[in-house]
């Protein structure tokens, strides 16, 4: 199997964007469709193109955003007053598009999740939902975190719904004479969607609420994950999603086998143990 082009950039850039639209795709899933005056330069590479995303806090009357392209961007960005800091969090392309006249598209995809009294919350997630065409934003792109070594064996992706963009992304981008197995896990049956995934690529979906709507995200999917044993100690594994997924997928493809630099494993965020709805 070939290898997949790597990755992080070596001059990360900084993209300034607009919001065009937004959809809710889906009854956990947030579009917001952007572009920019530059945006058909962003050097696409598919997979799970990941960025830094910048936006306005609820707080602050306008969005303020310094240049800060380079792999040093954080102490800059930590160097901008607290009241006009903008917000910041990883999100995924989940497209892109070249348009005729020269310009581009981007949509990203924000999982909509709620607090113990079924609140919005995550700032960058409320800041989609709220999102008009014309707000400003900012990205600086990070490449891609899937990284295939050459002479896989197999292919074994798993991930609950903060994943699914790159989920998305990964199955068209994998060379189609790929074998392997996506695990995907989605809180309901109405987020599922249609991956462009090779031939010899096995994809099982799990529902959460029709086991438990209250359960942990990505515990369905670490369950799977656990039952699963790879073919050999050639395959490659990408693990993503709350972060107990991560880190005992990949403790369990390790004991099983998979030497640990052929699995890439990433926290994308912390579950807390949620106080009970208040009476
Ligand atoms: C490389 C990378 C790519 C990512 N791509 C995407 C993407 O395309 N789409 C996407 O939706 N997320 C994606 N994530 C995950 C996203 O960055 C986190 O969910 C992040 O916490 C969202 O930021 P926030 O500002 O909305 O919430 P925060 O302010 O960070 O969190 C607020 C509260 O919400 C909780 N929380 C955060 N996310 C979730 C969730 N999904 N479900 C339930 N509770 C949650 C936190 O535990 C915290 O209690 C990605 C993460 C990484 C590292």
């Amino acid at each position: 199997m070939a290898k997949t082009p790597r990755l992080l950039p070596e001059n990360p850039r900084l993209f300034r964007a607009r919001v065009l639209r937004t959809e809710r795709t889906s009854p956990s899933m947030q579009r917001v469709t952007v572009t920019g005056d530059d945006l058909h330069e962003f050097p696409y590479l598919g997979f799970d193109h990941w960025f830094r995303l910048f936006t306005k806090r609820p707080d602050q009357d306008v969005f303020r955003m310094p240049d800060l392209d380079g792999k040093k961007w954080w102490p800059t960005f930590l160097g901008i007053p607290e009241a006009v800091r903008p917000h910041c969090a990883n999100y995924t392309v989940a497209a892109y598009r070249r348009r005729s006249d020269g310009t581009a598209e981007l949509d990203i995809d924000f999982v909509v999740h709620t607090d113990h009294r079924g609140e919005p919350e995550g700032r960058a997630a409320i800041w989609a939902c709220g999102a008009r065409p014309g707000d400003e934003l900012a990205m600086l792109d990070q490449g891609c975190i899937f990284d295939v070594p050459d002479g896989t064996s197999d292919v074994i992706v798993a991930a609950e719904e903060t994943g699914l963009p790159g989920v998305v992304g990964i199955a068209a981008s994998l060379p189609r004479d790929t074998v392997g197995r996506i695990i995907q896990e989605v809180p309901t049956a109405a987020d599922v969607r249609e991956l462009d995934a090779p031939a010899g690529v096995r994809v099982t979906w799990l529902i959460r609420d029709e086991v438990d709507a209250h359960a942990v995200p990505g515990r369905a999917a670490l369950a799977e994950l656990q039952r699963h044993v790879p073919v050999d100690d050639r395959g490659y594994a990408f693990v993503v999603g709350e972060s107990t997924l991560a880190t005992e997928g990949r403790r369990h493809l390790h004991r099983a086998g998979l030497p640990k630099s052929r699995i890439t494993f990433s926290g994308f965020w912390k579950h807390e143990a949620r106080k009970s709805v208040p009476a």
